[in-house]
């Protein structure tokens, strides 16, 4: 006859082998993942049938989300009651979007190949198009610091390949830089060029640093130091994804790092360490902390939108 204690060890040993669920959450650090997100939470999908979508941003004023369908063209607006509905189109294939202090919306173009902002008049202005004379690549995210400058990522995914040379058509950057804007002096300075494709950015909490997904060979993420001047330094690897590679990421209030991954969202205490896995149908590209209580993940996956409730709330940007 089996002991308590033993059949308990049993039981824990079985979970533990158990196939990982799409749809579910799996702990690496139980104790730790416990506070980001409950147990038994389930991926819920909230809208299928799309191209390719990206770039998610809660709008708490109207209680709706924001994001792209980049091959459509189109800017989404998801509600609870409403659905999906078309939010802005054509979109010049509409990539990352976030919201500014006031909460006016950030979009990067990639057909644009320039970061606009959307104006309570309901026009477009045009932040940034070039830099050093030549025009960017096709920005991919962008965040703002609470000093009201900009961050954002251009890598090259925009723009078409020869299929000959392989080369990027029309690219006119010498590399795939990270950029940040003073919209005071309007001065454009690349921060970081030795990127293979940087994506993702997000601030911790405090902002006294910056994390930067690179999406291209290495596929991991970066974090640096911005020192009081703007630049960035001590930039070192901050994790590796070992299932496809980073694109969006956010940070949560407590500075865990939430990173879209091959096969959903993973987790990543503020020491680096891989403390939990989202698991997904399709692969995640990026993600957004949103809702009435602003513990709702929105998770943009190739054809479909999903969320997931979790314990915690984004930091401010
Ligand atoms: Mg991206």
């Amino acid at each position: 006859m089996h002991s308590l204690p033993r059949l308990a060890l049993i039981a824990t040993t079985l979970a533990a082998l158990a196939p990982a669920v799409s749809g579910s959450v799996v702990p690496v650090v139980a104790a730790e993942f416990a506070r980001c997100v409950a147990a038994d939470a389930k991926v819920e999908k909230l809208a299928g049938d799309f191209q390719f979508v990206e770039g998610p941003v809660w709008l708490p004023r109207d209680s709706a989300l924001i994001f792209s369908d980049i091959p459509k063209d189109e800017l989404k607006r998801w509600t609870r009651a409403g659905g999906v509905t078309a939010f802005r189109a054509p979109s010049r294939n509409a990539n990352g979007n976030s919201l500014d202090a006031v909460g006016r919306l950030l979009t990067c173009e990639h057909s644009g190949r320039r970061v606009v902002r959307l104006e309570a008049d309901g026009s477009l202005a045009t932040l940034a198009d070039s830099f050093d004379g030549k025009r960017l690549n096709s920005p991919n995210d962008i965040v703002e610091r609470r000093d009201g400058t900009l961050w954002f990522t251009d890598p090259d995914y925009g723009l078409k390949t020869d299929p000959a040379t392989k080369a990027k058509v029309g690219k006119e950057q010498a590399g795939n830089f990270v950029y940040r804007l003073d919209p005071k002096s309007g001065r454009l300075t690349a921060v970081v060029r030795d990127f293979s494709h940087p994506n993702g950015l997000a601030f911790s909490p405090d902002e006294s640093k910056l994390y930067i997904a690179d999406s291209g060979t290495p596929r991991h993420i970066r974090v640096f130091t911005v020192a009081p001047d703007g630049t960035l330094r001590d930039g070192r690897v901050f994790c590796t994804i070992d299932k496809g590679g980073p694109d969006g990421i956010r940070v949560d209030r407590d500075g865990r790092v939430w990173s879209s991954t091959g096969d959903g969202v993973q987790v990543f205490s503020p020491a680096g360490e891989l403390i939990g896995r989202i698991l997904t149908p399709e692969s995640a590209a990026n993600l957004c902390f949103g809702g009435e209580d602003g513990r709702t993940l929105f998770i943009t996956a190739r054809k479909s939108l999903y969320a997931i409730r979790v314990l915690v709330t984004g930091a401010a940007r």
